[in-house]
């Protein structure tokens, strides 16, 4: 099992090899690190705490950290999606965090989604013919008490990736879809 430290040293060295830095808030720092060792322990992959993943290799490549939009995003906004790297100029206060939108075509946002959403459906499926009795599937959408931001995920992100407040700060809407028929 991978520690927190190892993943914030591969972090650091990542870092450090294309001329970025950690973010200096520490207590944020810690959240995102947290979030990449739950994700590579959860799917055998570090993939993006601040995302939803498939749970398919394949499918989830481009959002394996670092992820395929922190180069660009770094360069332009000054910091990736979570704000985990973040340009030497943001680490240094003199330029202030700032949203990041999200670079990730919405058609693998929403085939993400999907995926997970026919993979709670299916378990529903299964409890329903064992119990032979109508079921539900509940399927959990959070929304940031902060800044609004709304995203279906088993569990809140660790970071809003909109204005960064904490996973204390999401709370939970609870959707049921009838499985009868
Ligand atoms: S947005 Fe940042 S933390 Fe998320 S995968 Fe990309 S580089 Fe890693």
């Amino acid at each position: 099992m991978i520690t927190l430290e190892q993943v914030r040293q591969r972090a650091e060295a990542d870092a450090k090899t294309y001329g970025y830095y950690l973010n200096p808030n520490q207590d944020f720092l810690k959240d995102l690190l947290e979030g990449l060792k739950r994700n590579e322990e959860r799917y055998g992959y570090p993939s993006c705490p601040c995302r939803l993943a498939s749970g398919n290799f394949d499918f989830d490549r481009d959002i394996i950290c670092p992820c395929d939009y922190r180069d660009p995003d770094v360069q332009e906004f000054g910091a990736c999606y979570c704000a985990l790297y973040v340009r030497k100029d943001v680490f240094e206060g003199k330029t202030p965090l700032q949203p990041v939108p999200e670079r990730r075509p919405l058609e693998k946002q929403v085939r993400a989604y999907e995926t997970v959403s026919v993979s709670a459906e299916k378990k529903a499926e299964t409890a329903t013919a064992t119990a032979r009795t109508p079921s539900a599937v509940k399927q959990k959408l959070w929304y940031c008490k902060q800044c609004g931001y709304v995203v279906f995920r088993e569990e809140p992100p660790y970071i809003c990736p909109i204005c960064k407040a904490k996973r204390e700060m999401f709370a939970e809407i609870t959707i049921s879809m009838s499985m009868q028929g």
